[in-house]
């Protein structure tokens, strides 16, 4: 089947109710059910290499889809050394990164194969990631400004998007004409490993792409050198702070941080909202990816008039999702990330059960870093003392004259990336989303996938610095101010 339609802006994905190409995209992925990759540092230059490690398959202790040699002090000095802006011009870059795009989609059942082996993800979870990657790539490449690049960009990202993150801050930072350093999660080199060989297979030169796997040292030393220009970061609140210090010491005065961080998002909902709506989007913001999507609801606020059927509802549609390996296409929630992450949550929710807040769970499959999704009873947002990144959904009840008091609780958390609300009441939905401070608000519909050109995505507060990502104004930042006479 033709499965792409590429005069389309944004990329058309995979229908899996369209049986032909469901199993068009299993046999694809198949074909790398068992192969091992091997992951390195891919630099512009001789360095000696670090010994290579196993890498981890969250699902299935059995299975590894490889290793990962982490880059080496050696490595890195090579890449810093090394970087060169990319000079071509503007067009001939966009059409490189098209290209990158085409060998993508075309490398679906490969990526699909490593997003579900290296980083658990559900085959529709799998096809979103790919979409996106694909449509930071197209959209980056079609708006570059006509600007002088900022020199070398260090890219940071986190393992929960490691192909469309990852790729949409080093599309954003070449179209641009900058070098980038990329730096990918610990938990996922292979897919990086794969999307940067890919674009140099494109025409982008080595020495204006570079990988650098490894650990958060890598991403240390990738941000406190002052032959760095500017860095994208996307991960934890915590992090940012770090990298924004590193920066303060090392680097030019000015140098630019787009940092895209963590939240604490909530939803609210009132008694006028549909409850088979509410409910349905409830689930897929909460559990969706395992819970582990930066924009995940992570409180609920149900009106007290409505909570007791609601409750009833929601506990009912939580038992109907399947918890399991992401390899099965019936999968709704696969694992979680790591151990680490498995063993920060259950304790989480330990306490919860030991408080006698626990309100619902489900079972947890045996092998494997499995997390069922799990319903929390609390007071309030305040209980959240931080991002519990997992499938547990914390839920408060509220009086209708209290409204204003759940957005005060809700704002007063410092962050502001994602928020939801149900309600059926017009004014109503411009009285809270005006009192809201979240950069993306939904009403009546899921709280996660933003799109590319159409929905751009960030925060406010503790949760990034904007500008938004897939919007008109974020390869603004990756440019250098022109010179004013004041500068001169
Ligand atoms: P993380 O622990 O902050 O790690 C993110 C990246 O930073 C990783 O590549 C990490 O390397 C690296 N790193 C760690 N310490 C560093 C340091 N001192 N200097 C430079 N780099 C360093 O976050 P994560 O656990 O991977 O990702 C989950 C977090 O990302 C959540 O908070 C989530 O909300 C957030 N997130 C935000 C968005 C958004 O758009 N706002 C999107 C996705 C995720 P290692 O992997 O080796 O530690």
């Amino acid at each position: 089947p033709d499965l792409f339609q590429p005069e389309r802006p944004n990329s058309r994905g995979f229908d899996l109710h369209h049986r032909p190409t469901l199993d068009a995209v299993i046999k694809a992925r198949d074909a790398f059910a068992t192969h091992k990759w091997s992951a390195t540092a891919l630099v512009a230059g001789k360095a000696k290499a670090n010994a290579a490690v196993r890498v981890d398959n969250p699902a299935d202790p059995a299975d590894s889809p490889g290793t990962v040699a982490p880059a080496s002090a050696a490595e890195i000095e090579t890449a810093l050394s090394s970087a060169k802006p990319w000079d071509a011009a503007p067009t001939e870059r966009a059409r490189v990164l098209n290209k990158v795009a085409d060998l993508y989609e075309k490398n679906f059942g490969e990526i699909f194969a490593i997003l579900s082996r290296e980083a658990g993800k559900s085959i529709p979870d799998a096809v979103a990631e790919l979409r996106e990657a694909v449509d930071f790539l197209r959209y980056y490449a079609a708006n570059a400004p006509e600007a002088p690049a900022v020199g070398t960009f260090t890219c940071i990202s986190p393992w929960n998007f490691p192909l469309a993150i990852f790729s949409g801050q080093i599309a954003a930072a070449l179209a641009t004409g900058n070098a980038v350093l990329s730096k990918p999660a610990e938990q996922t080199p292979i897919i990086a490993h794969l999307a940067i060989s890919l674009m140099h297979k494109a025409g982008v030169p080595k020495t204006a792409l570079q990988l650098l796997p490894g650990a958060g040292e890598v991403g240390a030393a990738l941000t406190s050198d002052a032959r760095v220009g500017g860095v994208a970061f996307t991960g934890s609140t915590g992090t940012a702070m770090k990298i924004r210090a590193a920066m303060a010491e090392n680097l030019a005065p000015g140098a630019p941080l787009i940092a895209e961080t963590g939240g604490l998002n909530a939803m609210i909902v009132d008694s006028t909202a549909l409850p088979e709506q509410a409910v349905q989007a409830i689930v897929e913001s909460a559990f969706q990816s395992a819970g582990q999507r930066c924009s995940a609801l992570r409180c609920l606020y149900v009106q007290e008039d409505i909570a007791e059927d609601f409750i009833k509802m929601l506990k009912g549609a939580m038992d109907v999702l399947c918890v399991g390996t992401p390899w099965h296409i019936s999968t709704d929630c696969g694992p979680v990330i790591d151990e680490t992450a498995r063993q920060g949550i259950a304790d989480h929710i330990q306490k919860a059960r030991a408080e006698g807040r626990l309100m619902h769970e489900l079972m947890t499959p045996n092998a494997g870093t499995f997390i069922a999704p799990s319903l929390i009873s609390v007071g309030g947002i305040e209980y959240l003392e931080r991002e519990i990144f997992g499938p547990v959904l914390h839920l408060a009840t509220f009086k209708a004259k209290h409204l204003d008091r759940v957005i005060d609780a809700i704002n007063a958390t410092g962050y502001g990336l994602t928020f939801g609300l149900m309600t059926r009441i017009d004014d109503r939905v411009q009285h809270v989303t005006e009192r809201v401070h979240a950069g993306n608000i939904y009403v009546n519909r899921n709280q996660i996938g933003a799109i590319v050109g159409s929905q751009p995505f960030g925060g406010e507060g503790l949760s990034g610095t904007g500008p938004k990502a897939g919007g008109p104004h974020y390869l603004t930042r990756y440019t250098a101010r022109p010179a004013t006479p004041v500068d001169a």
